[in-house]
């Protein structure tokens, strides 16, 4: 998909490579605005490498890893270390995202997200173009994998009882308001879901 842009463009939504992945440890606050880059105000001292991460945690540039597992979903930001780690545990959750639940409410369907932060106070724009293209690319992928259904009826599938949201597989909320389900059992290795350092 990138291919198609122009080279400008093309850049826009590059990997950022790993020496701009900063995970940083929990207890250590950003030290900037809201606005400010992490390279120009926290100190890298803090920071857990790839490599201290582990064997899941390490790619190479441009090859995005697929998790699968429970996306937490919520109308609030998420920017804590310490409650990114208690919704892990006791949801199982792999991410958080914002708008998905109340989507779900009215329409069951797959969830695909990229990562672009640590859902921590250090969170930063600088993953998010990548973020959004490696989402869309999967999106792209499964898609062309699914055989197509006739839409009838005002916009009924013709076999919609086949689309009946899993009861024990939920979406796990932790905000206010929201709410919505996993819509199917989705089966695959949960990896990459160890935050910061035990
Ligand atoms: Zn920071």
């Amino acid at each position: 998909m990138r291919l198609k842009l122009d080279k400008k463009r093309q850049g826009q939504y590059d990997d950022p490579g790993p020496i701009r992945d900063r995970l940083f440890e929990d207890s250590y606050q950003h030290q900037g605005t809201e606005l400010d880059d992490c390279k120009d105000c926290c100190d890298a001292d803090y920071t857990i490498s790839r490599f201290e991460r582990g064997e899941p945690a390490t790619r190479p540039t441009d090859e995005p890893s697929v998790h699968f597992g429970n996306i937490a979903s919520s109308n609030q930001l998420q920017i804590s270390a310490v409650e990114r780690h208690r919704v892990h545990l006791e949801h199982e959750a792999i991410c958080f995202e914002m708008e998905a639940a109340g989507v779900m409410e009215e329409h069951p369907c797959v969830v695909i997200r990229g990562i672009c932060d640590y859902a921590d106070s250090h969170k930063n724009k600088g993953w998010q173009n990548y973020a959004a293209a490696t989402a869309a690319a999967y999106a792209k992928g499964l898609l062309s994998m699914i055989p197509a259904i006739d839409v009838t009826d005002n916009g009924k599938t013709a076999n919609a009882s086949s689309h009946q949201p899993a009861t024990h597989s939920p979406n796990v909320t932790f905000g206010s308001q929201n709410s919505g389900q996993q819509a199917g059992v989705i089966n695959g290795g949960v990896h990459g879901a160890v935050f910061g350092r035990r």
